[in-house]
Order: C-alpha cells, then structure tokens, then sequence
C-alpha cells in the first residue's frame, strides 16, 4: 500500500512536472515570437523610415533665405520647433547653429565668398534623432563694374595717390584688419535679424565696384552709405567692440565682433563712442560718422565680413530678416 501510494505519488509528480515543462515550454515560445515579432516592427520601421524617407518623428520645419545666390550673397539656416542641437554643411562648410530669440529656432549664417567657384552646392542639415536632409544650393557669377578712383585735389593735397592708397590698403590696412577678422569667435552675440547702421539707408557708392585710377585698382569692399557730419552710427547687433584705430584709408574706423566669425565694420568717423572691449546691444550708438582717411565727403562706409569673406553687407541685413523660404 504504502509503495502503491509511492509509485502513486511518484507518477503524479511526475505527470505535474511534465505539464509544469510542456507549459514552460510554450511560454517560451510565446515569449521568444512576441521578441521576434517587436525586432521586425523596430528593424521595419527603422530601413522602412530610411529607405522611404518617412520619419519615425514628424519633419521639423527647415527654412532657407534662397535657393539661388549670388557671389558675395548671404545664406540663412533656420531649423524650427526641435530642441536638440542642429548641424549642417554647406558645400565643405560646417554650419555653426545658435538659438534665436522669441522661438525663432535654430539659425546659421554663412556667406558665399565673392571668389567662389558658381556651380550647385550640396547644403546638409542633420535633425539629431530624425534624419539629414540635403538639398542644391546654386551660386551664380556676379560682375561688379569698373569705376574711378576718384581723388579729388583737397586728397591730393593731403598726399593721396591711388599708388598710395592702393599699396597702403593692401600692405598696411588690410593686413592689421585681418589678424582680427580672420579670428573666429566660438561664442556668439546674436540672437536676432541684423539691422541698418543709419536711420536713412541711400547708397552712394555700391559694393564691389573696381576702382581704378593711373594702373592701380581697388575692389570696394564696402557700401558708402549717405550721412552728414555727426550722423549717428548704430551697432547692427548685439557684439563687442574689438577694433578701434585711425587709418591712413579707413580712418577713424570701428570693428564689432558678432561671433562666429560674423564682423561688421564702420569706417570714416569722426568721433568713437565706445571703448575698446566694450559689450553693445543692437541699435547702440557706436560712432558718429565723418569723412577721415580717404573719404572725397562725409559719409559712412559699412562693411560685413563672415570668416574672413567680404559680403554684399546691405544683402547680409536683407537675408537675415527675409521671409524665409521652405526647405
Ligand atoms: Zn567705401
């Protein structure tokens, strides 16, 4: 009886045992299947969203200022509603993004040398955790016309010659002015669309005309911009002060540093009203405009350079506040 009950015992247990295994079993199975089956849906999603280009999170809003630029012209980045980093190429350019004020989003400025080669280039920007969008830029050839040095006998008086002038600029100027331009700032002042140096914007002498006079040329690297003595002279954006000389050509000029290798520079003044080293806000007065150096009147020459290239700077303050254009 007692080993009746045993084998009794024994069997059941073993009969339990087996059940408990066969239902061990199928519960690995299931769980094994439910492991397959979320692999394919993440690896289907995941080749499904690359091959397809649908995107597993909405495509967030990208903006360009143009599809179609000019050589000296202004490109404009904006990347709206994503708080992760953005970055982005242009060409073999690195795009540097800053955030901007008001929701404005992602924002990268950059400018097409007036020296560079027309053709498509291939602009990139990489959404963290969504994808890379590319897309053609164009850039087109600009002829700038050939004009007159002019120099009037009030500068020949004064010693001007285009000989000097020209081989001044070159050798002396220009080479002062770019120890500092060709520094690239990491950290960034703006946070808004630029705005206009003078209350009243009348151009009286364009950027990028080739001056020339007795075999010497110079390129203009500026807009002379129509001011009287004593006009204000207003900090296009947020910045610092880090340049402030008379020149023998430029004359009394200022250098506002925006970051990011972004410079705007105001020539021909009368009087300073910053201090070197000093941090501005957009629309602060930092000069008053005059007519020192090689200037035939009063006015104000402004220029913008971005990484050391020379933009159109009245196109650079348009691109910034443009309607932007959908990527
Ligand atoms: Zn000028």
């Amino acid at each position: 009886m007692g080993e009746k009950k045993f084998k009794k015992n024994k069997h059941t247990r073993t009969k339990k045992t087996y059940i408990k295994q066969v239902r061990n079993k199928d519960y690995r199975k299931v769980i094994l299947a439910r492991i397959v089956a979320i692999l394919a849906i993440v690896i289907f999603l995941y080749y499904g969203a690359k091959n397809y280009n649908v995107s597993l999170s909405p495509k967030p809003e990208i903006y360009v200022s143009s599809y179609n630029l000019m050589q000296a012209d202004t490109l404009l980045v904006t990347v709206k509603n994503e708080t992760n980093k953005i970055t982005g190429k242009f060409g073999d350019i690195n795009l540097r993004f800053f955030n901007g004020e008001n929701d404005n989003g992602w924002i990268a400025i950059t400018g097409i040398p007036i020296n560079k080669n027309p053709g498509d280039y291939k602009l990139s920007i990489n959404v963290p955790g969504i994808d890379t969008f590319k897309k053609n830029i164009t850039v087109l050839k600009r002829n700038f016309p050939l004009t007159k040095l002019a120099i009037t006998p009030e500068l020949l008086n004064k010693g001007y010659t285009a000989k000097k002038i020209v081989t001044t600029i070159d050798s002396i100027e220009n080479k002062a002015l770019n120890e500092v331009l060709n520094v690239i700032n990491p950290d960034i002042y703006v946070k808004k669309p630029f705005i206009y140096p003078l209350s009243d914007i009348n151009v009286v002498g364009n950027f990028g005309d080739i001056r020339a006079a007795q075999g010497y040329q110079v390129q203009h690297f500026g807009v002379d911009l129509k001011a009287a003595m004593g006009t204000f002279v207003y900090a296009v954006n947020d910045g610092k002060a880090v340049f402030m000389e008379n020149l023998p050509n430029y004359g009394k000029m200022v250098i506002i540093d925006h970051g990011f290798g972004m410079y705007s520079l105001y020539l021909h003044l009368s009087e300073f009203k910053v201090t070197k080293g000093q941090m501005v806000t957009q629309g602060d007065i930092v000069a008053l405009s005059g007519d020192t150096g090689y200037a035939t009147g009063p006015h104000l020459h402004f220029s913008i350079k971005v990484r050391g290239a020379a933009l159109d700077p009245l196109k650079f303050i348009g691109a910034t506040q443009t309607s932007w254009i959908k990527f």
